[in-house]
């Protein structure tokens, strides 16, 4: 993979559309236009939600698809909850159509306090239940330490990783096949820069980096066989459907609604209802990897028309952590709560970083899979050949 981070006088190119260039996102590709292959994709998946005019009527369908699915059952679909803005609202609608919910969070130990508190007040609003999952702590923080020892970028893996594979194995328990996912082109996109994150699926590489540099077993952590995973994944077992790309979705609007109706607070940036999160996102990713998430948000803003180039442009001259006295008080925090000294912590943010795909990964797993196949086809040729004569 390029890293033109590493290279020096490097030509910048940047989009003419959005705010991606090639510094932020080394494998960034400009067509002849100068437009990105972030809005490209943006452009083609937008094409393919329904228009204006049909969305109301594809929502309705949408909703007695899953009812009917439902019928019979407990629940007509799962929602993973997080105290964020999207969750939040998803579970609004969802509560709003008549829909029964089953309400599943995973906490890692790193909720906020307002994010507890939002969960609480969705709840009592909509009465739906909830599974809560709670990950061992010790446990976790050694995965998440193991992350930091390896060098790679992705520290959300192992919790990414724990939620969707929890929400399958509820699913299956209590045999819903609809996820409703908060996720949603108009202020998420499509596919983060594939630099900044690993495949969310790669159990392979959490065991790996963690039999590598954790400390104690992994014995609770949520997980499923990478075939079941991959068997789940690629055949579409569990159906996950993004509900809010079939209504006009505005943010601001969201947070005014769910603010009134839910009694929710708001955090500041995406995805701060966790306390590591926002110091992941705010404090690591800019200063060890040179990442910053929000030009990526501010680019599908601006292909969604909510935002100008301008605004986004001016959004990036803010410093991450605007609150300087919050930024003290996380830093501090996550130092203490992993058990990192100043000197360790100093060390790490100095240390190479490397690449998840260094260490053992999906992909070996797949090609060895491929290379029995091939060992296996002239096999079945032969016993074939045998069968006829
Ligand atoms: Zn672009």
């Amino acid at each position: 993979m390029k890293d033109y981070r590493t290279m020096e006088n490097k030509e910048i190119k940047a989009c003419v559309r959005c705010i991606m260039d090639n510094v932020n996102d080394p494998n960034l590709i400009l067509d002849d236009n100068g437009v990105c292959n972030h809005c490209l994709s943006y452009d083609e998946a937008a094409a393919k939600l329904p228009d204006k005019e049909r969305r109301e009527s594809a929502y309705n369908s949408l909703i007695d698809k899953l009812m009917k699915e439902g019928k019979n059952k407990p629940y007509d679909a799962i929602i993973g909850i997080s105290g964020g803005v999207d969750s939040a609202y998803l579970s609004y609608l969802a509560y709003k159509s008549g829909l029964r919910i089953l309400l599943v969070h995973c906490d890692n130990g790193w909720d906020t306090e307002i994010a507890v508190n939002n969960i609480e007040n969705i709840i009592n609003k909509t009465n739906f239940s909830l599974h809560s999952v709670i990950l061992n702590w010790e446990e976790f923080r050694d995965i998440q330490l193991s992350f930091f020892k390896a060098g790679v970028v992705d520290i959300e893996l192992p919790y990414d990783y724990a939620l969707m594979t929890a929400m399958y194995m509820i699913a299956k328990k209590y045999k819903i096949r609809n996820i409703l996912s908060g996720h949603n082109l108009v202020t998420e996109g499509t596919y983060l820069p594939q630099s900044w994150v690993h495949p969310k699926m790669d159990i392979i590489n959490i065991k790996a980096i963690h039999s590598r540099f954790g400390k104690m077993p992994m014995k609770t952590f949520p997980h499923l066989s990478p075939w079941v995973y991959s068997y789940y994944e690629l055949t579409k077992h569990f159906r996950r459907t993004a509900l809010l790309n079939y209504i006009d979705y505005n943010k601001q609007e969201a947070k005014e609604i769910i603010t009134k109706v839910l009694n929710w607070r708001d955090y500041g940036g995406k995805h701060y209802e966790s306390v590591f999160t926002r110091f992941y996102q705010g404090y690591i990713l800019p200063q060890k990897f040179h990442i910053d998430k929000r030009q990526f948000h501010l680019s599908t803003l601006i292909c969604s028309g909510q935002i100008s180039r301008q605004k986004a442009l001016d959004e990036m001259n803010i410093p991450t952590y605007v609150n300087e006295s919050l930024f003290v008080d996380d830093f501090e925090y996550v130092k203490k709560k992993l058990g990192f000294t100043d000197t360790t912590w100093e060390e790490y943010m100095k240390a190479p970083v490397r690449q998840h795909w260094e260490y053992p990964n999906i992909l070996d797993y797949w090609k060895q899979y491929y290379r029995l196949i091939r060992f296996l086809k002239p096999m079945r040729t032969t016993l074939r050949t045998l069968e006829k004569k």
